[in-house]
């Protein structure tokens, strides 16, 4: 007998149909005697549309009342999922984040957990009731309601399975585990057995959404045994052959030594680009560029010091896409004219495109593959970022579903 942690995402919890069929699941992993917690996301769609309603009524929602709003939708999927548990004859309990309680900071839409205390659910799991408990949300010091950022479920039910010391963190989705590239943009990626911690991290923050990039800092940091898996195979389908399905993610190097050297590839089509022209090159200007940027609590993600002509130089590094125009007012209320800039100029039309791969360390003449492969679709590089197991490259919007597609055929990622 084991204590596992199921997750399932919102299209996984999507109908009362779809509900049901994780009830069936459920019960079949309770039935085989294992202790279960199960952490379900709102049913699809529901998240943003309580979000749309916020802004219909006003555009820029009050950060406390929109996480008070969002996090709704998770507290109808654990009651409905509770209902279906106990219509088939099992005991179940379902329980928001608060009541547990998940703490977390009081950063509102991007909240972290701080602690959950396991007690409640313990005692729950001792008397054999299924325990169900809110994604997306914990609650802060002073009590208020906070939710952790979209896709946020995923690191509800990874820092559960911690708290609980959980044998495993069953995180079940749409597609049947992590594949080489979002299997909607490349018809032919590959599902990976297994990827390394470190794999996972990159490509989860560099934009693969299959996991939060928190979840997985929360597996690698409490070393929780994570699998992703499908909720839309048959419910009743053989545990365990279920249990061995979809992708774990490994914390070990040597599973993969027959490996590729690249592991997956990665785009995110959330990127603006900011360019600050004519700046005199002195000590100090990366700071007094990019230090106000931070004193607005903007994210800079790549940056680009190009060489000095006359004593000037171009400045360049990117946001999300969202945070485009506040970092854009920024620069032109308090940098531009501080430091004597020539202008300032930005595209929000662009997106990365990384290569992911453990394997990097210890072959040469991945960068030049690459470069190689988008110079043949004639795709121009804007910046280019590296580290040990990654790289990255912005291009323009319009090219990156080809950018992804030339590059998993040219690094063979099709091929086991
Ligand atoms: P859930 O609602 O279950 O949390 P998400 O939509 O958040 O599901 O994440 C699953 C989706 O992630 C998939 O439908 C797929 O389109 C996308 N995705 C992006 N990159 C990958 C990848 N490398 N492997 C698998 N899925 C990926
Ligand atoms: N329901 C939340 C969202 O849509 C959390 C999640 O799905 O993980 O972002
Ligand atoms: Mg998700």
């Amino acid at each position: 007998m084991a204590l596992i942690v199921h997750k399932y995402g919102g299209t996984s919890m999507g109908s009362t149909e779809r509900i049901k069929n994780v009830a069936r699941r459920v019960a079949k992993w309770h039935d085989a005697g294992h202790q279960i917690v199960v952490v379900p996301s709102a049913m699809s769609g529901e998240t943003n549309r309580l979000i749309a309603l916020a802004k219909e009524i006003m555009p820029q929602p009050d950060p406390r009342e929109l996480d008070m709003l969002a996090s709704t939708g998770e507290q109808v999927s654990v009651a409905l999922l509770s209902m279906a548990l106990q219509t088939i004859g099992k005991q179940a309990v379902s329980y928001a984040g608060w009541q547990v309680p998940i703490k977390t900071d009081s950063a509102y839409t991007k909240a972290r957990i701080q602690s959950i205390d396991d007690a409640r659910v313990r005692k729950d799991l001792a008397a054999g009731r299924i325990v169900i408990i809110t994604g997306f949300q914990g609650v802060d010091e002073e009590g208020n309601i906070t939710t952790l950022g979209r896709g946020g479920s995923d690191t509800s039910a990874v820092a559960v399975a911690a708290a609980l010391k959980a044998q495993e963190c069953l995180i079940y989705t749409d597609v049947d585990g992590v594949y080489t590239t979002d299997p909607r943009v490349v018809s032919e990626a590959r599902r990976l057995r297994t990827v390394t911690f470190e794999e996972m991290l990159e490509l989860a923050s560099l934009g693969s959404k299959v996991l939060q990039i928190r979840s997985v800092e929360f597996a690698g940091n409490y070393k929780v045994p994570t699998r992703v898996l499908s909720s839309l195979t048959d419910p009743l389908m053989p545990l365990e052959e279920e249990a061995t399905s979809g992708t774990l993610i490994s914390f070990e190097e040597d599973t993969h030594m027959e490996q590729a050297v690249i592991s997956g590839i990665a785009f995110n089509r959330d990127e603006a680009k900011i360019t600050v022209l004519g700046v005199p090159d002195k000590p100090g200007i990366a700071y007094q560029i990019l230090g106000p940027i931070a004193d607005a609590n903007i994210e800079v993600d790549m940056i680009i010091q190009n060489q000095s002509v006359e004593g000037k130089t171009d400045f360049t590094f990117t946001v999300a896409r969202g945070e485009y125009a506040k970092a854009m007012d920024v620069l032109n209320k308090s940098v531009k004219e501080h430091i004597g800039a020539g202008s300032i100029v930005g595209d929000t039309k662009v997106s990365k495109v990384s290569v992911v791969g453990v394997g990097m360390r210890s072959h040469v003449g991945i960068a030049s593959q690459m470069f190689r492969t988008l110079s043949e679709e004639g795709i121009n590089i804007q910046m280019i970022s590296t580290s040990e197991i990654k790289i990255s490259v912005l291009i323009d919007e319009k090219y990156m579903e080809l950018a992804v597609r030339a590059l998993h055929k040219a690094f063979d990622l099709e091929k086991a």
